[in-house]
């Protein structure tokens, strides 16, 4: 059920928890994949345009902090794909109730008066099915198989007029405080089948009259939908087949617009293939998330939002400090060394990189460890200082016990991260990369504590 759109969500928020930084580029090809499965899964483009343009806005909005621009746009998100699927309705049962089940041939009336008494028969309700398809042959055997299968009452009859049918079972229904009442479908809505159904309106006095929908007609779901409220004035809907199609998005989002109200959907053949329809639930579900609080919570626990904001500005800014080179570099190493984290960033890989520029060895890290704990505040935040004064180097080399040539490497390992950075100030941190590997990378970016001497 719409497997491909929560994929492409669930990618969307991990690609956007999981960035560094916005830019424009992660956003626009985070928006592409979002338009494009949204629209797959036939969600009105209006809609869709509406909700990435939104999206975009936040993203690009200079007014919002940086720090604090993904989780605006993952509530933003969240927020708008609830609105596009709608109000929660429930279905409330009073003391009596006469529910009345409307649609198109195959729309699924039957199958799904079984689920519903089914369902609220293990609720302690008193269930009894009518069976009022008069123009179906076999319409009275199917609820009689479906009823008798499932332990339901049920009343149904070969006589061909629905309110004779009604009428003859009436006085027994009494004891049944749900009666579920089947009714017969036409290919369109036309006069004939509109006339049925006001006549039973009429003398039966549905508590509710809703219109059952498969979800296979995707964004036509609307017009069927007005059509029926206009004609014969529904209370909500069902959206039945909801597991055996990828427009599922246009059903339940078209539905929506319409303002009539989704009680529950259909989700297969079976007698429990029913759900309530929450919007809420079902999008944390399409997200694979708990609830949008722990989607922020998750946010939040990616990144350390200090360490990451000045990590940002000394990227932005095209320059680490000494202390920022030899945290990444350790980070890399942890992470299978320079050679194969280049792999795996897109804009990294083709940058001319020579063979082991980037030094990796434990033995020279711990060296440089050691020199940085010789340097004096100024030296580590601006090591300019030390290819202008060689005297520094001498100095340094005697304290933390390494040669100046130890230094020096260090010094061309600034160097090269540096121009790296300043080439390649952000990157879609997904793009080709195993988004295991990359997501572990960025914790470790993220999070890492540098160190202070
Ligand atoms: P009716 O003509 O409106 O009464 O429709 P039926 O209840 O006879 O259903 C038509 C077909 O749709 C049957 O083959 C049902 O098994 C099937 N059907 C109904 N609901 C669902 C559903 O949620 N999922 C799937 N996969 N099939 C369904
Ligand atoms: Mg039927």
């Amino acid at each position: 059920m719409l497997e491909k759109l929560g994929e492409v969500l669930r990618k969307a928020t991990n690609r956007l928890a999981n960035a560094i930084f916005l830019d424009k580029n992660l956003v626009d090809s985070i928006i592409r994949d979002l338009q494009r499965a949204l629209i797959e899964a036939d969600v009105n483009i209006v809609l869709v345009k509406e909700l990435t343009d939104k999206i975009k806005k936040t993203a690009l909005d200079e007014r919002i902090k940086e720090i604090e621009k993904k989780e605006h746009i993952i509530k933003l998100l969240h927020d708008e794909l609830t609105s596009i699927l709608g109000e929660y309705k429930q279905l409330k049962l009073q003391k009596q109730n006469r529910i009345m089940l409307l649609g198109l041939y195959g729309s699924g009336k039957t199958t799904t008066i079984a689920k519903l008494g089914n369902y609220f028969a293990k609720r302690g309700n008193k269930v009894a099915l009518v069976g009022l398809d008069v123009h179906r042959p076999a319409a009275p055997e199917q609820i009689k198989q479906l009823a008798e299968k499932n332990n339901l009452h049920y009343f149904i009859s070969d006589e061909k007029n629905p309110i004779k049918i009604w009428k003859k079972f009436e006085k027994e229904l009494k004891e049944f405080n749900l009666i579920l009442i089947d009714t017969a479908g036409r290919h369109t809505l036309d006069k004939e089948l509109i006339d049925e159904i006001k006549t039973l309106n009429k003398e039966i006095k549905p508590t509710e009259a809703i219109l059952v929908i498969p979800a296979d007609i995707g964004q036509a779901a609307k017009k069927q939908a007005q059509e029926f409220q206009e004609a014969v004035n529904i209370s909500g809907v069902i959206i039945t087949r909801m597991d055996s199609t990828a427009k599922a998005g246009g059903a339940l989002t078209a539905c929506a617009e319409t303002k009539a109200g989704i009680y529950f959907i259909g989700t297969g053949e079976k007698i429990n293939d029913l759900e309530e329809f929450n919007p809420k639930n079902f999008l944390s579900r399409l997200l694979g998330m708990g609830d949008l609080e722990a989607l922020i919570e998750k946010v939040k626990s990616v990144t350390d939002e200090k360490e990451q904001k000045r990590m940002q500005n000394s990227i932005q800014e095209g320059k680490l400090s000494l202390t920022d080179v030899v945290e990444q570099v350790k980070s890399m190493n942890s992470l299978g060394g320079f050679e194969k984290i280049k792999s795996m960033i897109p804009g990294f890989n083709s940058a001319k990189i020579p063979e082991n520029a980037l030094e990796t060895q434990q033995e020279k890290i711990s060296k440089w460890e050691h020199i940085i704990k010789s340097m004096t505040p100024e030296e580590r935040e601006n090591p300019e200082v030390l290819k202008k004064q060689t005297s520094r180097i001498t100095r340094i080399a005697k304290g933390a016990g390494v040669h100046n040539s130890d230094i020096r490497s260090l010094l061309k390992q600034y160097d090269m991260l540096n121009d790296l950075i300043k080439g390649q100030a952000s990157f879609d941190p997904e793009k080709g990369m195993d988004m295991k590997q990359m997501q572990k990378m960025m914790k470790k970016f993220g999070k890492k504590k540098v160190m202070r001497f």
